[in-house]
């Protein structure tokens, strides 16, 4: 018969038992080669939300761009982005260099040794802080992600909801009770490991597992149930128009980008232009049929209100959904013309528009005005340029004040650019735009 066992004799025994294991399953991961902090901090920062086998590639990529602080500190930010392309949260990415720019400052290029200064780091967070400190300096500092409170729920069965920050507090404390004296290192890549390939969410191997014996939550027949966890907040649906807008003359094979602010979601990343439809629009947005015209006419709205673009959407291209964290984009994009076609091939049309009068503008605006739309109407998407005329001081101008100002506006709005396929090399895109370019090239046969 098993004897009880007191609490510290469990983890005691879970630190030999667990590092026995460790040491004989370890996997051979190019972050584990030596113990430099600086690889080690990109390793776990690009290991949040995402998987080893997708980070790999990443990291040694990454690596070998910047090989040093100071190569990433120096980087334009650019590139770093372009180097994170398609691993997703991109704030990441833009803490690390910030955190790499604040050694340079602050500590002389060298990552620091004391948990307060690593913690101080931007973008490094208690768990990040943790495994660096212990990973790189073999401190007794837990490193407690999702993956080690499930574990850690699981073994001493713990009731405790671990979406709730108290709790992951509550654990570090407990985890750091539980490393073994000068084993900290392998201690939590072993924690990490343990809840990577065998304390899985859904299936735990428990007869795999090397600290079964011990398992509050298996001798219960409770693995399954825990940890608890209380579910996070619905992720709010926005319903976004787009378009591919196919450059003109000059721009012939282009289309056009832009770049999104500095600051906010997907900062700095360059995107196809968009814009959300609220109200009466959005409710018509599956309707394939119906809302064509009127998303049609939001986008080229906002082009022109944004950037003194006239756009004009064509026919649809696409719908695609991106998720992240907190939103839920729902996105229609269309093929598009911009300006330009008007002036090259539709001479009457910009005639049109630069000699409406104030009185057929004020009509045309009633008709705009989006609250007054009838939703059941179908309205003919060639429309969209002369109500977007309504909206604007180019409604009294010639045509050549028109075309001046609108060139001048395209100039003077440094987040748009016109680009082709062989551009994206250099400029970050998150996957949800990339996915869609690549597709637009391959059907453009390029
Ligand atoms: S015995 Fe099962 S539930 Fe317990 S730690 Fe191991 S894998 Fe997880």
């Amino acid at each position: 018969m098993m004897t009880q066992l007191s609490l510290e004799q469990k983890k005691a025994k879970y630190g030999e038992d667990l590092l026995e294991w460790y040491f004989h399953i370890q996997r051979n991961l190019p972050w584990r080669e030596n113990h430099d902090p600086y690889r080690i901090w990109v390793s776990e920062i690009m290991l949040q939300q995402t998987r080893v086998d997708t980070v790999i590639p990443y990291f040694l990529s990454f690596i070998e761009k910047f090989p040093t602080i100071q190569h990433l500190a120096e980087a334009p930010e650019e590139e770093v982005l372009k180097s994170w392309e398609g691993l997703g949260y991109y704030s990441r990415a833009r803490n690390l260099q910030a955190g790499a720019k604040m050694v340079m400052e602050q500590h002389q290029g060298q990552v620091p040794t004391t948990k307060e200064e690593v913690a101080a780091l931007k973008g490094v967070g208690p768990y990040t802080c943790g495994a660096i400190m212990s990973i790189a300096y073999n401190e007794p500092v837990p490193a407690v992600d999702g993956n080690v409170m499930r574990v850690i729920s699981r073994f001493f069965a713990l009731e405790d909801d671990i979406a709730k920050p108290s709790t992951r507090v509550k654990l570090e404390k407990l985890v750091e009770t539980m490393i073994p004296e000068g084993q900290a290192r392998y201690f939590n890549q072993a924690l990490m490991e343990l809840g990577a390939l065998i304390c899985t969410p859904k299936s735990p191997s428990c007869l795999l597992c090397p600290v079964m014996d011990n398992c509050e939550a298996r001798l219960q027949g409770r693995e399954h149930e825990l940890p608890l966890k209380s579910k996070a907040k619905k992720a709010r649906v926005e319903y976004r128009a787009a378009v591919i807008v196919e450059g003109q003359g000059e721009h012939e094979g282009k289309v056009l980008v832009r770049q999104r602010p500095s600051d906010g979601l997907l900062a700095g990343m360059w995107e196809l232009p968009h814009v959300l439809v609220e109200g009466d629009q959005a409710a018509l947005y599956a309707e394939q049929l119906k809302e064509q015209p009127l998303l049609g006419q939001a986008i080229s709205e906002e082009m022109h209100k944004r950037h003194g673009l006239l756009v004009k959407p064509r026919e649809w291209f696409c719908d695609q959904d991106h998720i992240f964290s907190h939103i839920r984009w729902n996105m229609r994009f269309f093929l598009a013309d911009s300006s330009e076609v008007q002036s090259h091939v539709g001479e009457d049309v910009v005639q049109t528009i630069a000699h409406t009068t104030a009185q057929t503008a004020a009509a045309a605006e009633r008709t705009y005005s989006t609250d007054q739309i009838d939703p059941t109407d179908h309205i003919d998407p060639t429309d969209i340029m002369q109500n977007v005329t309504t909206e604007a001081k180019l409604v009294a101008e010639s045509t050549e004040d028109y075309r001046a100002i609108t060139a001048q506006e395209i100039n003077m709005t440094p987040e748009l650019r016109y680009i082709r396929k062989e551009d994206m090399s250099t400029m970050p895109f998150p996957n949800l735009f990339l996915k869609i370019l690549q597709n637009y090239w391959k059907t453009k046969g390029v």
